[in-house]
């Protein structure tokens, strides 16, 4: 059995957290004086002059009924990026712990890693996208913190098999991060409810792209309540603004509204998925379980060059480990993604 405790950097074991004004007071008040905030109110319609919930107690309770979860497991985040930062920090020792990543994927994580003077292990996924599990269990070990995993994975759009997902879980000696970015458009459900079983998984969503709301910034990492803990006494006291929590508070009273965008964005994936392959230079569409499409080119730079003289960024994806000659592709709105066909229709005439 994983002992959580262990895991944590001894600095941040030790830490004494910033205790600030809102959460040392708790209880009901008529007039605050503790915060040296302004009593008179904002230049502005919405009153926005005092400090937000440090611990986002509202939107942890709506976000834990929308998906059947205890608030206890819910981290909040200035977007899933300030987790993936945090979970570096509070596990990792520079120069001595690793993480584990499996190319191609989401670049943060390495990024947040080289920041952070933490080495990373790449995995290659296998030529199929699937993971490579044998090469991930034998790399394992008790300095590899942290195991990104990300499915549906940016920018193959594929889900990883469950049961590797699962056997990783089970060889870990440290954190499996599993970034669900994309879970809303998947066809299977993800890994959300496993919570209880398995001590080491912590689960990464947002609300920037199913939810329609990347402006407002907020993400949210759900792990075993000691987890939160961890993340809770390092990140920035108000590290999610009031604005972003009231947005999101009305945003998640309209869940039906996000599901019919969602219904949407998956019919213009089935339309492009039915158009591009009729393209004589479209070599592959890759299936997906997100919002765009990795597609495989003759030759995809000529291509992006193309579009984008036109008025259309997709994004090159041909450098990274097998995707060559690929642009990822969002799906776009019904009108975005006829203009896009319709380009690439008269694309070879003039290239
Ligand atoms: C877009 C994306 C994110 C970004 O999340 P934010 O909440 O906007 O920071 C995280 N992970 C993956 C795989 C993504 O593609």
């Amino acid at each position: 059995m994983i002992n959580l405790d262990n895991l944590v950097r001894e600095n941040i074991k030790r830490l004494k957290p910033y205790s600030s004004a809102r959460s040392e007071f708790s209880g009901a008040a008529d007039v605050f004086l503790d915060a040296n905030e302004n009593a008179l109110g904002s230049p502005f319609t919405q009153n926005m002059n005092r400090y937000p919930d440090p611990l986002q107690s509202s939107l942890k309770n709506k976000i834990a009924a929308i998906r059947n979860i205890d608030p206890q497991r819910i981290f909040l985040g200035n977007g899933s990026d300030e987790a993936i930062d945090l979970l570096i920090r509070c596990y990792c020792e520079p120069g001595r712990d690793r993480i584990m990543i499996m190319p191609p994927t989401y670049g943060m994580y390495g990024v947040c890693a080289d920041i952070n003077n933490v080495e990373k292990i790449a995995v290659p996924l296998r030529p199929d996208f699937n993971l490579d599990t044998d090469a991930v269990i034998n790399l394992l070990g008790p300095s590899v913190k942290l195991i990104f995993i990300c499915s549906p994975n940016n920018p193959s759009a594929n889900m990883m098999a469950g049961e590797d997902v699962a056997r990783i879980l089970q060889a870990a000696q440290g954190l499996v991060v599993l970034d669900e970015a994309y879970i809303d458009f998947a066809e299977q459900p993800g890994w959300l409810q496993s919570l209880r079983d398995y001590p080491n998984l912590v689960i990464l969503q947002t609300v920037s792209k199913a939810w329609g709301l990347a402006g407002i910034r907020l993400g949210m990492a759900f792990a075993h309540p000691d987890i939160i803990t961890v993340l809770n006494r390092v990140k920035p006291p108000y590290n999610v603004n009031e604005l972003t929590q009231q947005a999101a508070l009305q945003a998640l009273a309209q869940s039906p509204r996000k599901d019919g965008m969602v219904a949407e964005l998956l019919r213009q994936r089935v339309y492009l998925q039915a158009e591009l392959p009729k393209l004589p230079f479209v070599k592959k569409v890759f299936s997906s379980q997100a919002n765009f499409l990795l597609v495989r080119f003759e030759s995809a730079r000529p291509v992006y060059d193309y579009l984008l003289r036109n008025g259309i960024i997709v994004r090159d994806r041909s450098t990274q480990t097998h995707c060559e000659e690929c642009l990822r592709i969002t799906v776009g709105s019904a009108d975005e993604n006829r203009q896009l066909i319709g380009l690439l229709q008269k694309y070879g005439g003039q290239q």
